[in-house]
């Protein structure tokens, strides 16, 4: 038999099928194996399987063994990666790594073994005891304890009772020694609790459609509140019990952990928890248990799209709007798109759910592509939160200074006054933001990257949130001197500080990325605010996601504006989603809820359509706009991406890419309406050089797509970067 081997090398030029000779049995498609490759070995994954080949056999190797018990990937995942290869163009090896987890490659773990120990039936216990030296009163102690608990785990002995005496015993032989495959399963300490609740109508009615539906998707377009996690648990429950299998999406697997504790509650060890944040060990495990079939739900971040479940039957995609489902880095594949893919190969269903869906999936629902199931109304029965517009332009005239509305200070003395909970949100992180010369006008900026710094008054350091480097705070302007230099700018620490100010007597909990650093920092946070260890949250985005307080009675938006000043063609469609996923933590529960959205454009139609929960005029005015100026999804942004330490280079590549791609622009102008190349809006990120080729296409693109793909990617060299970006969400 003869295997085809692609090796696990994500190069362009090793980007083919290698055959080897297999005379192992065992191994199929699929399978891990190592290979001899020039002077080396290396791992590889076998995609075909054929009698014959070219190759004379004189040259032909062997594959030199399997990596693992089983065949790595199935059949379907194959087809899944070569899809991912096809579709993004990235090398082979590089679509097949995203079904594994990085942690099998290179066999850097291994299965984790537990040793449990018993005592030797063929002597009695008293024998053991009679027969130790006087003073060995340890080894005593274990035997004693071994009889009573009959079986226990080697490592609690060892702790109990010293390892020494544990060795002693096992050296006489009077210890057996058995040893177990662990399941690492992590959060263990998730609070898993049930409800049992009967399902309103508007579910039951999203139900049946979703199960009814001939179409593959459906768009389930539920109002913050409305109970959608209900519905996605009796989904999952119902494709288990036909012996079916789930993926559920959410766009940040530590914004969720209420979501996780409902899905344990329900399903216990069916769930796999797919998360960065496990430890080495406990990632593969879990991989383990779903490749196993031990564990029948997949719940994680967008890559847990490429979970090893075989009989697929689900895929939920939570909160689809979510900006995280497009990966930044290759492949840089589009969430959805895979798992339109995924649920053919498998003949599964798909629900997207959001209170605010995407323009783009809006449309195919409208379309017919796919089936839309509404549930307009909040579960509780209360009207959605009411929204209160501070005009801030006033604020100032009336002589209030402060960062909080005269009408956002009342609100907060009430909710504290009723002895409910509040949300600030904000948009920024850090205590201020640029640090900026009043004299000279110098602003502070990274030196890796090109874009200004910000200041963070805890640790006292300029940050640049595009490398994470760090510098210390300026004492004088490096430019002229002077020591007149401005913090201008509010950030999440200010808000805290003012809000002490405030209420001295209540606590504050911040939520932003600096206080979420380590693994359990968000669980933490949001545990505590849940048990109302605190009166007030303050935090950036985080704070927005899917959260059920249920006695938060009031939210505060502070700077409303800010995403309106993006200049992404999405920033209007950013910003009605972020406005109604923050005001929708408010008033959940059995007392309704308020909004206070300060700004300085109150007359802006989106703010307008926000506060009046008017999705559908919102889709109709900004489709018709972007159909009309020619924005996605009525057309396709195509940005040609050249990075290199060496800005010559970066240049020397640009002009070759461009030369080709005006090439074909010549012959299609009537399918462009926008083409030019320049240097990015940031010009370096971490010390490479960013140049872009900048197009907009529209009509019958497909073919002229594929030719902008080769003619660019082929261009890379050893010391450039050139890579393709689909309507890219950040153009920075
Ligand atoms: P959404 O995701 O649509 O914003 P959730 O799924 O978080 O809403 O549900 C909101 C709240 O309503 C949760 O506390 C949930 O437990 C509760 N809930 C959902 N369905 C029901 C129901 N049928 N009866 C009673 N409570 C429900
Ligand atoms: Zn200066
Ligand atoms: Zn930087």
């Amino acid at each position: 038999m003869i295997a085809e081997v692609i090796v696990d090398i994500a190069h362009g030029e090793v980007d083919k099928v290698f055959d080897y000779k297999i005379e192992d049995g065992n191994l199929t498609l699929g399978s891990r194996v190592e290979v001899p490759f020039g002077r080396q070995t290396i791992e590889g994954f076998i995609i075909g399987l054929k009698e014959n080949t070219e190759v004379p056999a004189d040259k032909l190797k062997s594959v030199i063994k399997a990596l693992d018990e089983f065949p790595a990937l199935s059949t379907e995942c194959l087809s899944l990666a070569k899809f991912l290869k096809d579709r993004y163009h990235v090398p082979f090896a590089l679509a097949l790594r995203q079904f594994i987890p990085a942690e099998l490659r290179g066999g850097r773990v291994k299965q984790k073994i537990i040793s449990f120990v018993s005592l030797n039936k063929e002597i009695s216990p008293f024998e053991m005891v009679s027969s130790l030296r006087k003073g060995a009163s340890a080894q005593a102690n274990a035997i004693g304890f071994l009889k009573q608990e009959v079986r226990c785990k080697l490592s609690v002995l060892n702790e109990k009772f010293g390892n020494s005496a544990i060795k002693a015993l096992k050296d006489k032989g009077f210890l057996v020694v058995e040893s177990e495959k662990a399941g690492r399963v992590p959060y263990k300490e998730l609070d898993s609790f049930s409800k049992d609740v009967i399902l309103s109508e508007e579910q039951e009615n999203a139900i049946k459609t979703i199960e009814n539906t001939q179409k593959t998707v459906t768009l389930l377009h539920g109002v913050t509140g409305s109970g959608k996690t209900e519905v996605y648990l009796r989904l999952i429950n119902s494709t288990l019990k036909s012996g079916k299998t789930a993926i559920m999406l959410v766009p940040e697997i530590a914004l969720t952990p209420q979501m996780l504790g409902q899905l344990r509650a329900r399903f216990g060890d069916n769930v796999s928890i797919l998360h960065s944040g496990l430890s080495v060990g406990e990632r593969y495990d879990e991989w383990l248990r779903l490749k196993t079939g031990e564990a029948k739900i997949a719940i994680g971040a967008r890559s847990a799209i490429f979970a090893p479940l075989d009989n697929l039957g689900l895929i939920i995609i939570d909160e689809e709007h979510d900006g995280s489902y497009e990966a930044e880095t290759a492949p840089r594949y589009k969430t959805v798109e895979v798992a339109l893919k995924r649920a053919q190969l498998s003949s599964a269903k798909i629900v997207l759910g959001s209170a605010t869906p995407s323009i783009d999936s809006y449309d195919k629902a409208l379309q017919g592509e796919y089936d839309l199931a509404k549930m307009t109304s909040r579960i509780n029965g209360k009207d959605l939160p009411e929204f209160i517009v501070s005009d801030m332009r006033l604020e100032l005239r009336r002589g209030n200074e402060s960062i909080f509305s005269s009408d956002l200070k009342q609100e907060l003395k009430k909710c504290v006054e009723n002895d409910n909970q509040a949300i600030i949100f904000f948009n920024r992180r850090g205590y201020s933001q640029q640090v900026i010369c009043r004299d000279c006008g110098y602003v502070a900026k990274c030196e890796n990257c090109d874009v200004t710094l910000n200041y963070h008054r805890d640790t006292g350091v300029l940050k640049c949130h595009y490398c994470g480097s760090a510098y210390r705070m300026l004492s004088a302007c490096p430019e002229c001197g002077s020591v007149n230099l401005s913090y201008s700018g509010a950030g999440t620490q200010k808000i805290v500080a003012e809000l002490k100010k405030l209420f001295p007597n209540e606590t504050v909990l911040r939520m932003d990325n600096d206080t979420t650093r380590n693994k359990e920092g968000h669980f933490k946070i949001l545990k505590e605010f849940s048990e109302k260890k605190a009166r007030f949250l303050v935090g950036t985005q985080m704070v927005a996601k899917g959260h059920d307080f249920p006695s938060v009675t009031l939210v505060g938006i502070l700077d409303a504006d800010m995403s309106l000043y993006f200049s992404d063609f999405r920033s209007a469609e950013r910003t009605f989603q972020l406005l109604t996923q923050v005001a929708g933590r408010s008033g959940r529960a059995n007392k309704k809820g308020k909004v206070v959205l300060q700004t300085y454009n109150p007359e802006n139609t989106t703010l307008r359509q926000a506060i009046s929960y008017d999705y559908e005029g919102f889709f109709k005015g900004e489709s018709a706009m972007r159909k009309s100026t020619g924005f996605p999804p009525y057309a396709l942004i195509l940005r040609v991406m050249i990075e290199s330490d060496d800005d010559g280079e970066a240049m020397q590549t640009l002009k070759y890419v461009y030369e080709d791609l005006k090439q074909i622009y010549q012959e299609n102008t009537q399918n462009f309406l926008f083409f030019n190349k320049m240097r990015s809006p940031v010009k370096r990120i971490n010390n490479k050089y960013r140049y872009q080729v900048l197009m907009r296409l529209i009509g019958d693109y497909e073919n002229i797509k594929k030719r902008i793909y080769q003619s660019s990617l082929d261009k890379k060299t050893n010391k450039t970067l050139v890579y393709v970006e689909e309507n890219p969400s950040n153009l920075y």
